[in-house]
């Protein structure tokens, strides 16, 4: 009995001070202002006191950026291929006014576009559910999976101005034959728009979306206005139907889950008196927008979960949901303590882990991963938050000693964390 105790404690005690090892390495991606410095204090107070991480190192902030010629962002994108897990923190899009802050040689484009280039994946987005948060929606007691398409349509496509009367044509040219499709004759002035997409982009989609849904036994709905766009969203409902009938079917009727079509009016409706609990699949600009609708509708975009996933499924970039916060930044440099939510960056970091985990078959660094995520929720149920999310715990006629700074907070999720593992 005795000898049984000194055991215990003894490994007790061996545990406090042995790190979770990680075989393989995460690619860690670097960025700007205030989500630059909550990285540094998630990594610093969260993650490596705990875990023996190894990480590939890109400084993806804009004067780095700036200094490589872009350079960074490609070697960046290459190495999450060759890791399968990339953990990014959020980077300036250059404006004319970024050129001149930054000085700048060039306009250089966001690191994320070629990321999503490289990983030719899906973007899924999901609310982080804290019971004290009041939502919204207040229906919505189970979270909704944004399952978004991130190639082509108005992404990819071309809109320009046109300035005098003029008649634009479409002309499809298929080795020598061309055929030409008369578009609009402009009395005036105007603008005009040319959309694509590729069948094998939407399958890859699909065949995410479902194998997502799968894993989180969730049913799957695919909204689009098929009634409006009777060839270009005729394609996608088509492409779900194929992939779902040759190779979820029998996997979907064994787990009791369901796919159906939906046109996106009514889906949007049917989601607001829904309780939640579905993957709701959706055309990238569709997604861009009700991706932050339904995020706002359980609360906060604080609260947003963001990853990119390839489709086969092996890699994948996650990320915080929203941008660098400029306007805290600007009071983090005049010294002001600043209450910045720090949960979209935590989650992007253990959603990043759990991934390496699972392709590691790394038990330990997944339940890590997952007592992190518990911490920072039951931290947030105590009643210890940021200001963002103070309206929605204690009304908007809450106090400014109930709400944490930043660092507070992380101090507050680190001691739970600490207790836990
Ligand atoms: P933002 O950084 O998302 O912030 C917009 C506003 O949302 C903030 O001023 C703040 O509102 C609130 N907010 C966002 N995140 C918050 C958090 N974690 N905690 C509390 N409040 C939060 O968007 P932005 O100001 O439009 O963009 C700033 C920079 O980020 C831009 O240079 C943009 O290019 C970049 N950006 C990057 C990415 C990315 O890397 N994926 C995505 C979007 C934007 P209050 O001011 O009301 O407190
Ligand atoms: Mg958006």
């Amino acid at each position: 009995m005795f000898k049984t105790q000194i055991v215990k404690l003894l490994s007790r005690k061996y545990a406090t001070k042995t790190k979770i090892a990680v075989s393989k390495p995460i690619v860690e991606i670097d960025g700007d202002e205030m989500t630059k410095i909550i990285f540094a204090e998630i990594k610093n107070k969260l993650i490596l006191p705990f875990v023996e991480l190894g990480r590939d190192y890109y400084d993806c902030s804009l004067p780095n950026r700036n200094a490589t010629k872009n350079q960074v962002s490609k070697d960046a994108a290459e190495a999450i291929l060759r890791h399968n897990v990339g953990i990014k923190c959020s980077t300036i899009t250059p404006d004319e006014e970024r050129v001149k802050e930054f000085n700048l040689t060039q306009m250089w484009p966001s690191p994320n576009g070629m990321i999503r280039n490289a990983l030719n994946g899906t973007q899924f987005r999901e609310s982080i559910i804290c019971r004290n948060v009041n939502k919204y929606v207040r229906g919505w007691t189970k979270p909704i999976i944004m399952g978004r398409h991130t190639f082509g349509d108005q992404y990819g496509g071309k809109d320009l101005t046109i300035e005098k009367p003029s008649k634009i044509y479409l002309t499809v040219k298929t080795g020598d034959h061309e055929e030409k499709f008369e578009i609009f004759d402009y009395k005036n002035r105007g603008v005009a728009m040319v959309t694509f997409n590729t069948e094998d982009s939407i399958r890859n989609f699909a065949t995410s979306c479902f194998r997502m849904a799968l894993e989180r036994q969730f049913p799957v709905y695919f909204a689009t206005k098929s009634t409006l766009l009777k060839q270009y969203d005729k394609l996608f409902n088509d492409v779900f139907l194929e992939v779902y009938e040759k190779n979820f079917k029998s996997k979907f009727a064994q787990a009791n889950l369901t796919f159906e079509l939906r046109l996106i009016d009514d889906m949007a409706a049917q989601a607001m008196k829904s309780s939640g609990g579905f993957l709701w699949a959706l055309k990238s600009y569709d997604g861009d927008v009700l991706s932050d609708v339904v995020g706002q509708g359980f609360g906060s975009m604080g609260l947003m979960i963001h990853s990119l996933i390839s489709h086969d499924g092996r890699t994948i970039m996650t990320e915080p949901a929203h941008g660098t916060v400029t306007r805290h930044f600007r009071e983090y440099q005049k010294g002001v303590k600043v209450s910045t939510n720090p949960i979209s960056s935590i989650f992007a970091w253990t959603r990043g882990l759990q991934h390496r985990a699972k392709l590691d078959n790394n038990p330990d660094l997944g339940s890590f991963a997952q007592t992190l995520e518990k911490s920072t929720i039951s931290t947030v149920e105590e009643g210890l938050v940021t200001k963002d999310l103070a309206p929605c715990v204690f009304g908007t006629e809450f106090r400014e000693d109930q709400y944490l700074g930043t660092s507070e907070f992380i101090d507050k999720v680190a001691q739970k964390l600490g207790k836990l593992v």
